[in-house]
C-alpha cells in the first residue's frame, strides 16, 4: 500500500472519530485515502438529512421530493421525508421567531493550541464546518446550531446528552467559530431521532396463516410493503411521539473543560503523528461492529476482500470531501 503523495494535516471531527475508534480505520482513510464506494446506512441518511434541513432553513420551506437527485435509494426518501416535516411542524415557527441565522454551512480552519503550553502545533491544524452560526433573539447571544440525528435515546438526561459534556467536538467547534470572529456562548445540538421501523417483507406462501373469514392474522403479509405505505407508518409513528424524536440541548464549555477537550485532541495528533512515523496502525477488533453495523474495512482487516475491489471502495486525494478545501487553504 502506497501512502497519497499529500497528506492532510487537518483534524476533523471526523477524523478524530476514526482515529479514537481504530488506527487502522483513520488510516485507510485519512493516510490511504480509502473510502467505501457506498455510505454506511446512518452516515447516507445522516447526509441527506443535513440536506434537506439546509433547505429548510435557507428557503423556509421544503420541495420535499425535488431535494433529492434520480439516483437517492426510494426508501431512504420514504424515511427522511417524515423526519423533514416532523421537524417543520415541531420548530418551524419557533425557529423563525427565535432565532436570527448569521451563517450556514461555515467552513473554518484554525491552529490546535497545546492548553499546557500555548504553543501551536507544528504539524496539525483544526477544521471543520458549523452548521449554522445563530443569533438567539430573546437572550441575545450568539449560538453554533448543530443539527444531528441520531438511532439513540435522544431523551432528556439519556447518555446522548451527558456523552457530549466530554466530547472535543463541541471544544472544536468553539476554537472554529471563534477564529471566525464569532463570540459564541454555547453550541445548540439540535437533534433528530431516526425511526426504528424497517420495510414489512412479504410473509412466504408456507408460513402463511389464516383466520376463519379468510384473512390473514395480524404481522402477515399478501404483499411486501411500498414505499408509500413505509413512509406513511413512519410519519404516524413520528406524530404518535414527537419528543421522541426531536430534542435540542444546549451545551456550554467552560474554560477548563475547553482545555482539557483539546488537551484530549492534541494527545491524539501525537498518537497519529507516531503512528505514521513508525508506519503502524493498529487493528481495533473491538470497534469493528457498532450499533449493529459493521466497519466498511471489515472484510479488508479479515482478509475477505480487497481495497483494490472497485465495487467496494473509491480512493481520492481528497481525504475531508465534506469541506472545500480551496477555499479554506487561503
Ligand atoms: S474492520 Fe475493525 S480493525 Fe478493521 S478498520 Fe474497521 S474497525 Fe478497524
Amino acid at each position: 500500500m502506497t501512502p497519497l503523495p499529500v497528506l492532510s494535516n487537518m483534524l476533523t471531527k471526523s477524523r478524530l472519530s476514526a482515529a479514537r475508534q481504530c488506527q487502522r480505520k483513520h488510516d485507510l482513510q485519512y493516510r490511504y485515502g480509502y473510502r467505501p464506494a457506498r455510505e454506511a446506512d446512518p452516515l447516507r441518511l445522516g447526509t441527506l438529512i443535513h440536506l434537506g434541513l439546509e433547505s429548510l432553513w435557507s428557503r423556509g420551506s421544503f420541495r420535499y421530493r425535488d431535494m433529492f437527485d434520480a439516483g437517492v435509494d426510494p426508501w431512504d426518501i420514504a424515511r427522511i421525508i417524515p423526519m423533514l416535516e416532523g421537524y417543520a411542524a415541531r420548530w418551524g415557527e419557533t425557529d423563525a421567531e427565535e432565532y436570527t441565522i448569521l451563517a450556514v454551512e461555515k467552513e473554518f480552519r484554525c491552529p490546535l493550541v497545546n492548553p499546557a503550553t500555548g504553543k501551536e502545533s507544528q504539524i496539525w491544524q483544526l477544521a471543520g464546518k458549523l452548521d449554522k452560526i445563530v443569533l438567539e433573539k430573546s437572550s441575545n447571544r450568539i449560538l453554533i446550531m448543530e443539527h444531528k440525528s441520531s438511532g439513540s435515546d435522544i431523551s432528556p438526561g439519556s447518555t446522548y446528552w451527558s456523552r457530549l459534556r466530554m466530547d472535543s467536538q463541541v471544544s472544536i467547534y468553539y476554537a472554529g467559530a471563534r477564529s471566525l470572529g464569532y463570540d459564541v456562548s454555547g453550541v445548540l445540538y439540535d437533534v433528530l431521532g431516526k425511526p426504528k421501523l424497517r420495510p414489512y417483507e412479504e410473509t412466504p406462501e408456507e408460513n402463511r396463516k389464516y383466520k376463519k373469514d379468510g384473512e390473514l392474522y395480524a404481522n402477515q403479509r399478501l404483499n411486501a410493503e411500498t414505499t408509500d405505505e413505509f413512509e406513511k407508518r413512519c410519519m404516524e409513528e413520528i406524530a404518535s411521539d414527537p419528543n421522541r424524536y426531536y430534542q435540542r440541548g444546549e451545551v456550554v464549555r467552560l474554560a477548563e473543560e475547553m482545555d482539557t477537550a483539546l488537551i484530549d485532541v492534541w494527545q491524539l495528533g501525537q498518537q497519529l503523528r507516531e503512528a505514521e512515523r513508525m508506519n503502524r496502525s493498529p487493528r481495533n477488533p473491538d470497534a469493528c461492529e457498532k450499533w449493529g453495523t459493521l466497519c466498511s474495512f471489515f472484510g479488508v482487516c479479515s482478509g475477505m476482500e480487497s481495497l483494490d475491489n472497485l465495487m467496494l471502495f473509491q480512493r481520492s486525494d481528497n481525504v475531508h470531501p465534506e469541506l472545500s478545501l480551496v477555499e479554506i487553504g487561503k
